[in-house]
Order: structure tokens, then sequence, then C-alpha cells
């Protein structure tokens, strides 16, 4: 979740300037906020993002930064130090929603919802260069988010650009009854229908019940994202992390189903998880086999 609140004293004057457009097309008209901004809705019509939960995070390109330099605020905010620093995100610039805005309220007014950060030479502080109007910040998941693009970056995935995190209700009433051990809970999802093995191979990770939004879950979770794509905060939510908009989506969307899908078999079998039927691990391995996965073997039978 974000906390709930902005902070217009965390910035200095000027970041209500907006500059002038000089040229070209709006940034709420660019491709990459216009992925941006589709997913925040679509995260809300599946219902993942109650009053202010979830919050999501870009990576621009350089291309992305040029296209969008004339529409910075001519004085962007001051710096903000982080607890976090990584000097691999040194320069980069963020798109990221707000603390305390609505992801249903983005498509209606993206300035206002999601800023662009720019992030400082030594890699541990933010300033505000666009949106996020009306003394708005980023997410207080933000140090979160920085953390994992950082270890996204250096020792995961580099061409991953995108983090996404969301509320989906089957995600998080499955980590009410299951044991919170990544096979176990991957074993499930990938048993559950014969999508997930393709969606997620390398299987799911998951962490306990932390305080949303502290330093001790952005560290654990980073620690799992150096394996895993997406991890599940027990009675939480979902983090996941992808290339693009579209597969970003797509993995808390098939994440979710798997979940849904397992407890309604649950459901069915009078409550017992012996099923009449299951995809086997040999059914997994011919998936893996025939799509030339690189599947997680640890997680097979
Ligand atoms: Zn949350």
């Amino acid at each position: 979740m974000d906390v709930f609140g902005t902070m217009q004293d965390a910035f200095g004057q000027g970041v209500s300037a907006v500059k002038g457009a000089v040229s070209g097309v709006a940034v709420e008209n660019l491709p990459f906020m216009r992925g941006f901004i589709r997913l925040c809705s679509d995260g809300w019509q599946e219902g993942w993002h109650e009053r202010n939960g979830g919050n999501l995070s870009y990576r621009m390109t350089h291309a992305e930064v040029d296209s969008c330099k004339s529409f910075f605020y001519d004085v962007p905010s001051s710096w903000v130090k982080m607890s976090v620093q990584a000097k691999n995100l040194a320069g980069a610039y963020f798109a990221v929603t707000g603390a305390g805005r609505y992801m249903r309220n983005v498509q209606l007014d993206p300035s206002f919802n999601v800023g662009i950060v720019e992030i400082n030479a030594a890699g541990d502080s933010w300033r505000l260069v666009w949106g996020l109007k009306d003394g708005g910040m980023p997410t207080s998941e933000f140090a979160s988010h920085f953390l994992i693009h950082s270890v996204r970056l250096a020792s995961a995935d580099p061409t991953h650009r995108i983090l996404y995190h969301a509320h989906p209700d089957n995600v998080i009433a499955l980590s009410k009854i299951i044991p919170l051990d990544a096979r176990i809970i991957t074993r499930a999802l990938w048993k559950a229908h014969t999508e997930c093995i393709m969606v997620f191979p390398k299987g799911i990770g998951v962490v306990p019940c932390m305080v949303p939004g502290s330093m001790e879950l952005a560290r654990a979770t980073s620690e799992l994202m150096k394996t895993y794509d997406a991890v599940i905060w027990a009675q939480h939510g979902l983090f996941a992390s992808g290339p693009d908009f579209d597969s970003t989506f797509g993995l808390m969307q098939t994440v979710e189903k798997a979940a849904k899908i397992h407890g309604l078999a649950i459901a069915m079998n009078g409550g017992s998880s012996e099923f009449a039927n299951t995809i086997t691990d040999d059914d997994l391995r011919a998936i893996a086999r025939s799509l030339n996965l690189k599947v997680n073997e640890a997680f097979l039978s």
C-alpha cells in the first residue's frame, strides 16, 4: 500500500511551474506513458487497487527522456535523499505513481497521479522533473522499487524496466492457506493451469507478512528478485517485474488466475487439495521441453 498523504515541503519552489511545451508530443501521449496509464487502468478494472493501493514504476530509455525534456519543469523539486543507494541507477529517470494517489484516477489526470523523477549522480536521491502536480511525491514504496530495479539491472535481467505491485484477491487468499515456501507455492500454481510454467518458469518467490513500505520488505524482496520475476507478499499482494507493460501485467494476471483456479478446485473438492486429476511433473517437463524453457529444476520432483 501507499502511506496516505503528500509532503508538500519535500519540494523547493517551482514544482508547479510547468515549462511551456515548445515542440513534440505531450508526455501523456508518448507510447511509454500510454502503456503506463493503460496498465494502471487495467489493474483498477481487475479490482486489484482498492483505495490508493498498489504502485508502478518504469525505468525510461534515453530516447524517452529526450522526448520528454521539453515538458520538464523549469525548476525541478529539491533533491530528496533515499535510505538506499544504487550506483548503477545514477542518472536514470523513472515514471512512477504517486504516494496517496489512486490507480483509478491515473487515466483521468496522468500529470497529477504520475511523475517522472531523475536520480542524482550518486544514485541516492531523486527529484521530480514532471507531473505529480500539487505537491505530490513518488509512491512510499519507491525506495523498494529503486532497490529492486537496481538488482534486476545488475544481476537478474537488465531488459526488465517495469516493477508493478498490486493487491490481487486470490493471491492474498492463497497466502493465508498455504505454507509460505516458494517451492510449495510455485508447484501449486504451475499445476493449476498449463499456462503457468510458460509464464513463470523460474517460479514465484514469497516473503512473510512484513510492514508495507519498510526497508525490511524492500531488502527481502530485492534478494528474491535476483531469482524470481514475481514475489508474493504474504497477506498483502504481489510484486512483479517485466521488460514491457504487456508482459508485466500478464504475469500479474497469470499468477492471480492460477491462485483463483487453485482455490476454486479446493472448494469444489470439499476443502481438500488431493485432486482427482492434476498436471504431473512429467507434464510440466514436457511443456518446458516443447518451448525450450529454462525451468527451475529444484521445483520439480
Ligand atoms: Zn501494497
